[in-house]
């Protein structure tokens, strides 16, 4: 009963205009419904619980919830998407089947679902059921099932209708994703931020084929909205690759022996002392020594679309990180066979497997590299739009806040933490140290003039005569070296300019080579 037309307009693949199929009557009423992808959902709700707001349950309720916005500048940031599958005036429309009039819409780039099938059989459905049923996960969407119709236009007449349900169209639900369980336990889980995941330990269940025996809380504030306890019977849910989560609790099966769950006050981790920072609704420990975010950041920064070391699983992470092997990201590059073989059930093959792809991740892209630095808010899309903007690691770091909520879609939360992050000198040394250790961050963006500087690395001070900073680093660059942010003894060339600092007292005492601006432009035979 509400009218979302303006909000439906801003769904991308929506056409706002069709060429009119061939004797179609001048009004075509399209059937459709707007859904949201699971990947869309799930970084819907990230950004939601970073915000402290409420979570979507589900994406139905996303979606539905995205559409009735009154600002339709709000709908268009849901990233919707809409499937066509029917005509409201049906009848009038010069087509004899459903599949004749889904072929029309689809040659008009009206967005159909492409996996439906025209049977002739009821083996045939059966078959078709059953396959979807396989492939539900895989799809980019969640489904509950299909709708099986009659094809042709006449057969449908002839069947007619019950009330307002047609007799030719009938739903045919898979198994239901949701299931009911008993919460044994609570845990607390720590993660690369130090947020804490409360995660309930339940009686394990099937649920859409999957043993399930942890669901997610999100967060204390969702556990005391949804009066969630031990012990309380609880339907949980599990849909595609989406990490289970407990829905509500049964109430009438309470007994009166359900326990109210703690907020803990200190990391399970390493004990600090758990802080909740004003205006969110997460938990975190702030500790730098704390082991379980030292495996998430970790794990994080070995990911897929991160620096893609897959062979260095999270079990093998643990066991390094037990063994006191790794205490920062920085030192997976300083891994060696002898450390590996401290590992229960190291053997060679492995160990030189993992030599091999850390090695091999040192060349990678500047995009890539931000993401697996793991700044709060930092997602993929936001590392490739500021490795668009910014030549290498160096510019980055000193980009102001201001400059960086100048770049479209950077909002002054995401400028805030990059800044935070730079202006942290410990993250600054942690990657000079991974960039003398070879790793090498790409940006396809920057045009190289040489490699006369590849595998040199420098740093300016002073005041230099004829070129600005950011000149002189773009030139370090352009001609395959890299610039660091400070002097040590790993360091191959300090610039020296007028008015020298701190610098190059520990550049002489670290016997770094000095050089003077002039020498650094002979360097690269640079001619003005
Ligand atoms: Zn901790």
């Amino acid at each position: 009963g509400e009218n979302i037309t303006q909000n439906i307009m801003t769904i991308r693949s929506i056409p706002l205009k069709i060429k009119a199929p061939e004797h179609f009557p001048s009004i075509l009423e399209v059937r459709g419904e707007v859904i949201m992808s699971k990947i869309s959902f799930l970084e819907l709700n990230k950004q939601r619980e970073n915000n402290g707001e409420a979570l979507f349950a589900n994406p139905r309720n996303a979606a539905a919830g995205s559409l009735r916005q009154l600002d339709p500048s709000i709908t268009a940031s849901r990233k919707l998407d809409a499937f066509f599958y029917g005509a409201g005036n049906f009848q009038e429309l010069p087509v004899d089947s459903h599949s004749e009039l889904i072929s029309i819409y689809n040659d008009r780039g009206l967005k159909i679902f492409n996996k439906s099938k025209k049977c002739k059989t009821l083996e045939e459905i059966e078959e078709f059921y059953s396959l979807m049923g396989k492939q539900r996960d895989s799809l980019p969407f969640e489904i509950d099932g299909l709708v099986i119709k009659v094809n042709s236009k006449k057969l449908q007449n002839e069947l007619g209708f019950i009330s307002r349900s047609p007799r030719w169209a009938i739903a045919y639900k898979f198994e239901a994703i949701e299931a009911t369980t008993h919460i044994n336990e609570v845990i607390n889980q720590v993660g690369r931020t130090g947020a804490i995941t409360p995660v309930a330990v339940l009686e394990p269940v099937e649920v859409g084929g999957v043993i399930v025996s942890r669901a997610t809380l999100h967060n204390y504030e969702e556990i005391s909205r949804k009066d969630i306890r031990i012990k309380d019977n609880v339907f949980i849910r599990r849909a595609g690759d989406v990490i289970p989560e407990v829905v509500k609790p049964i109430l009438n099966l309470r007994t009166g022996k359900e326990l109210i769950i703690e907020i803990p006050e200190f990391c399970p981790s390493c004990s600090s002392k758990l802080k909740k920072i004003e205006g969110e609704v997460v938990l975190r420990c702030e500790s730098i020594h704390c082991e379980a975010q030292l495996v998430e950041r970790i794990s994080h920064f070995v990911s897929k679309d991160a620096m893609n070391i897959l062979s260095l699983g999270s079990a093998l992470i643990e066991g390094l990180v037990e063994n006191k092997k790794l205490f920062s990201v920085l030192d997976i590059y300083k891994l060696q066979f002898d450390d590996l073989f401290a590992l229960p059930r190291m053997g060679d093959k492995l160990a030189s497997k993992l030599i091999e792809s850390i090695s091999a991740s040192k060349n990678t892209t500047f995009s890539r590299f931000i993401f697996a630095l793991g700044i709060r808010f930092v997602g993929k899309k936001t590392s490739e739009i500021l490795s668009e903007r910014f030549s290498d690691i160096h510019s980055l770091s000193q980009a102001s806040k201001e400059t960086l909520q100048n770049i479209e879609e950077i909002g002054e939360r995401i400028a805030e933490s990059v800044r935070a992050f730079f202006d942290d000198s410990i993250n600054m040394k942690l990657i000079d140290e991974m960039f003398l250790l070879g790793v090498r961050p790409e940006n396809p963006a920057v045009k190289k003039i040489s490699n006369i500087l590849e595998d040199k690395s420098f740093v300016f001070t002073g005041t230099l005569n004829t070129l600005t900073r950011t000149k002189a680093e773009d030139l370090v660059k352009k001609n395959g070296g890299r610039v660091l942010s400070s002097v040590s003894g790993n360091l191959d060339y300090l610039v020296c300019g007028e008015e020298a600092g701190s610098k190059l007292e520990k550049a002489r005492k670290h016997d770094v080579k000095i050089i003077s601006e002039k020498e650094f432009l002979n360097l690269i035979n640079y001619r003005g």
